[in-house]
């Protein structure tokens, strides 16, 4: 299979990418006379599905975008039973303590597979989900399970336990994470802010971090999703991934207090996760719905200190977080949308800040999941990548939802087209 006529990021001229047994051959530049020569098709890709070349008509040829933190167990169940009046986190909290009574196996699974059917139709192809497994039968857990093998021909699925109630204020919380692991959870969660007291915060990064060394896992924290900026939990996480060696292996995810701490240790703690080499994942929808809060004004927009972090040289990561669950009315699943809600929120708009924003969710989010070994567009790596209708970063980012086509291991698996018929002459006469 041959993609023709393709542009790529910040590099001139038109590309040729060569795949075989679904990886990638080769990725190289058309001479002018090559590019001359190619007759573009009346369409750009119906060629897709058969033996020609695909003649790409200039499109961007890039990896597939990477949701590095998506809840699938709360997903499309807004307005179950109730909508999120107030839409803040606490109301969010009662409804789907009233919502999860109803949870089975059967309900997780059906939602679930929409909402990454949504992901793979717009683009994505790895996703990191989180699951609560507060539960003693671990039902979403399970689910989410059975669907991480299901969806393996079309998207890599990865699965965070996640003990959403706490480990120690949550009777058996600590049993359930451990059963959750055994059971085959990718990644170990947590979310020390929750628990009681600051000692027992600290106590639970710690058994997390045992956890993931007796069962050898990554890590995923909630941490300091709150504008409380007495919260801080994120130099504990540093510090003990810098002291086991494991910065790597380590992803922390939300940090909003950042938001509220005093430059001084703002600063010092940007230095020592960078120093850990740890990642960190911001969630803007929801972190912008429900941050800041309890503020009247001026009210705090409570994201973490995304431009700073980045320029710090620390692995920025972007999530979609909720879609459609009683924390996030609206999200389809796109990962344009957080992008281009991150762009204003971070004020993330110079001209490589916002090449950093296109990296977040693709290779910065890969390289979080521990997953960048397979993935770019480099010869030997598996051929999953997008042909987007968009000239650059700019117009990807202001098309938000562009025509695409998704290919996973050279094969296509989903295209969106986008017609818009214009009757401007018509209008022009009739006026
Ligand atoms: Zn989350």
């Amino acid at each position: 299979m041959i993609v023709r006529n393709a542009r790529l990021r910040e590099r001139e001229g038109l590309w040729e990418m060569h795949v075989e047994g679904g990886r990638i051959v080769s990725l190289q530049a058309q001479s002018e006379q090559q590019a001359a020569s190619s007759k573009p098709g009346e369409r750009a890709f119906d060629a897709a599905g058969g033996e020609e070349p695909i003649d790409a008509q200039g499109a961007l040829l890039l990896p597939p975008w990477v949701d590095a933190h998506v809840h699938l167990d709360t997903a499309l169940t807004a307005g179950q039973p109730r909508y999120n009046q107030s839409g803040t986190l606490w109301e969010g909290i009662s409804i789907w303590a009233e919502r999860k009574q109803q949870m089975t196996e059967a309900d997780v699974l059906a939602r679930a597979r929409r909402a990454l059917a949504q992901e793979i139709s717009y683009g994505t192809l790895l996703v990191r989900s989180h699951v609560d497994v507060c539960d003693p039968q671990l039902t979403a857990l399970r689910a989410l399970l059975r669907l991480r093998e299901e969806i393996a021909p079309l998207m890599t699925l990865q699965i965070v336990a996640f003990p959403q109630e706490g480990i120690f204020c949550y009777e058996h919380g600590d049993a359930y994470l451990e059963e959750a692991l055994r059971l085959g959870a990718d990644v170990v969660g947590g979310i020390p802010h929750y628990e009681w007291t600051r000692e027992d915060g600290v106590a639970q990064v710690r058994r997390i971090f045992d956890l993931a060394e007796k069962y050898d896992r990554r890590i995923d924290l909630h941490c300091d999703e709150t504008d409380d900026p007495n919260s801080r939990y994120t130099e504990v996480v540093a510090k003990e991934a810098y002291a086991r060696g494991m910065g790597s292996r380590v992803t922390i995810s939300h940090t909003t207090a950042m938001h509220s701490y005093d430059n001084a240790y703002a600063l010092r703690l940007i230095e020592n996760l960078h120093k850990a080499g740890v990642s960190l994942v911001t969630n803007p929808l929801a972190n912008l719905n429900l941050q800041g809060r309890a503020d009247t004004y001026p009210k705090r927009r409570g994201l973490t200190r995304v431009k700073e972090l980045w320029q710090a040289g620390v692995n920025m990561a972007v999530g979609h977080d909720d879609i459609r669950d009683p924390w996030n009315p609206l999200g389809v699943g796109n990962m344009l949308q957080p992008a281009f809600a991150l762009v204003y929120a971070a004020q993330m708009g110079g001209a490589q800040e916002l090449e950093a924003v296109l990296d977040m969710i693709t290779q910065n989010s890969a390289q979080a999941l521990g997953l960048s070994e397979a993935y770019g567009l480099v010869p030997g790596r598996p051929a999953d990548f997008l042909l987007v209708e968009a000239s650059d970063v700019r117009d990807l980012l202001s098309q938000v939802t562009p025509a695409l086509h998704v290919f996973r291991g050279g094969k296509l698996i989903a295209q969106r087209r986008v017609e818009v018929a214009l009757q401007v002459e018509a209008l022009q006469n009739d006026g």
